[in-house]
């Protein structure tokens, strides 16, 4: 058994993270490293990037959004009752510090705009941000080459 199987909970959040990786990626922000781990049975995860430049600061803002939006999208594929409940209370925790986030880049740039980008970002790319999901909560902490 590998410990996604443990935890759809700590899956769920990496798959969070990793939409959050992926969306900087294409917005051209470097990201350092994405970790994911459990704390009193809830995943908690953290992503890291460089934001002294921000070439494009709506795909910045759709970045912010993408993890959300990616962790919704992974827990409608995967309906498990036990799995939802756990995964409503993961996207509650990260969701918050997002909208801060959010706040604090948005510079006058609409939340609806950067959210419509952060959904057309996830559809297209489900696929990969699955994968690289995987990859994280298998190991925990994915930086430099190995993202
Ligand atoms: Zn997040």
């Amino acid at each position: 058994m590998s410990p996604t199987d443990q935890s759809p909970e700590l899956l769920a959040a990496a798959v969070h993270e990793a939409g959050h990786a992926l969306a900087f990626r294409k917005a051209r922000v470097r990201v350092h490293s994405l970790q994911v781990w459990l704390k009193d049975g809830d995943a908690e995860g953290l992503c890291r990037v460089d934001d002294s430049h921000i070439p494009d600061r709506l795909a910045f803002l759709a970045a912010i959004l993408a993890g959300a939006e990616a962790h919704a999208r992974f827990v409608a594929q995967h309906h498990g009752m036990v799995f939802l409940a756990n995964a409503r209370r993961a996207v509650a925790g990260c969701a918050s510090d997002d909208h801060a986030l959010f706040q604090h880049y948005a510079h006058g740039v609409s939340h609806g705009r950067a959210l419509s980008r952060a959904r057309s970002f996830v559809w297209w790319n489900s696929g990969p941000i699955t994968r690289l999901g995987h990859k994280l909560a298998r190991t925990g902490r994915l930086s430099g080459w190995s993202l």
